[in-house]
């Protein structure tokens, strides 16, 4: 009987062990199924965000290409449209002064100053669709040309320009050393030339006083400013004034309003920005970084 015993008891525990490896293995079974669920279902939501994104991408890449081509349609319908329109204004300014000419002993005085009228707002319209021309002409410029430009020589072109109303105002103008650039030359003229013509235009009642510095604004790149003693512009103003034919003073100031977005569209074709830091009545100050000369010794040389 004890040898029975011993043998029930160890096929009891023999049933037992197996009763317990096969829960074991069934709640190993379930827990894999439970997991290969969840993956399953992970897998499904992840194909399904990444067919979201790829759409979404490529909806906006589609975007984008319209977008740049819807531009460039603008800024070439701009360059048609100031080009084209340039002649017959050329042709109106030319007969009405003639006409001007030839009334001006017969007519009386209202109808010569209706003339007059005439003849300011064509000379305005061709102020206007000039530089709407070379405004879109910077548009419509592929790949802007890049040489190395000392900045005092583009500074020095921008002074010539401006003498006479530099002799006529007695303006003061100190230019400080200035560091050589990547950039177009004409373009660089340019900006100088807007940015110190401002300087000299917007002045208050005393002597235009204007330095012109450069620090650097990081490892690559230099920033250059262009400081008056100026009337200032109120600060809600410091970004729309960079916009296309934004001006603040209509009258009193001859412009057209396009030559900060000029500096702008320049400046920002090289990677740089441009700002203004001016409170109204005390003086402005034009900033606008551009990149460095690269290192002689980081310039790849051919063997
Ligand atoms: P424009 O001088 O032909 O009006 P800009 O684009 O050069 O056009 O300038 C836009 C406006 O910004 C000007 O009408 C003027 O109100 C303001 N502005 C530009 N430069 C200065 C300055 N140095 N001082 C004060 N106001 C300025």
């Amino acid at each position: 009987p004890a040898r029975f015993i011993l043998v029930l008891t160890i096929s009891l525990l023999v049933s037992r062990a197996a009763l317990q490896r096969r829960r074991s293995e069934e709640t190993l079974l379930s827990l894999n199924a439970m997991l290969d669920h969840r993956v399953h279902e992970r897998t499904a939501d992840l194909r399904l965000a990444n067919e979201a994104l790829r759409k979404s991408e490529a909806r906006l890449s589609a975007q984008a290409e319209e977008l740049a081509r819807s531009n460039t349609d603008l800024a070439h319908f701009a360059y048609i449209a100031s080009h084209d329109l340039q002649e017959p204004l050329r042709m109106i300014g030319i007969y009405v002064e003639l006409l001007e000419r030839k009334l001006r002993a017969e007519t009386e005085p209202e109808s010569r100053k209706y003339m007059g009228f005439i003849l300011e707002g064509v000379r305005r319209m061709e102020r206007l669709v000039l530089d709407l021309l070379a405004y879109s002409r910077i548009i419509h410029e592929q790949t802007p040309s890049t040489e190395v430009i000392p900045l005092s020589e583009a500074v020095r072109s921008a002074l010539k320009n401006l003498e006479p109303v530099i002799n006529e105002t007695g303006s003061v103008i100190e230019v400080g050393d200035l560091p050589t650039v990547n950039g177009n030359r004409s373009q660089l003229i340019q900006v100088f030339q807007n940015l110190l013509g401002n300087a000299l235009k917007y002045r208050s009642g005393a002597t235009p006083h204007i330095v012109v510095s450069a620090t650097r604004a990081g490892e690559n790149s230099w920033t250059i400013a262009v400081n008056d003693n100026g009337i200032g512009i109120k600060p809600q103003y410091h970004q729309s004034i960079f916009a296309p034919f934004k001006r603040l003073h209509s009258h009193e100031y001859s412009g057209t309003g396009i030559g900060l977005a000029i500096c702008k569209r320049i400046v920002e074709r090289r990677g740089g920005r441009i700002w203004v830091e001016s409170e109204l009545g005390n003086g402005s100050t034009f900033s606008f970084t551009l990149p460095d000369v690269p290192e002689p010794n980081h310039t790849p040389t051919t063997v």
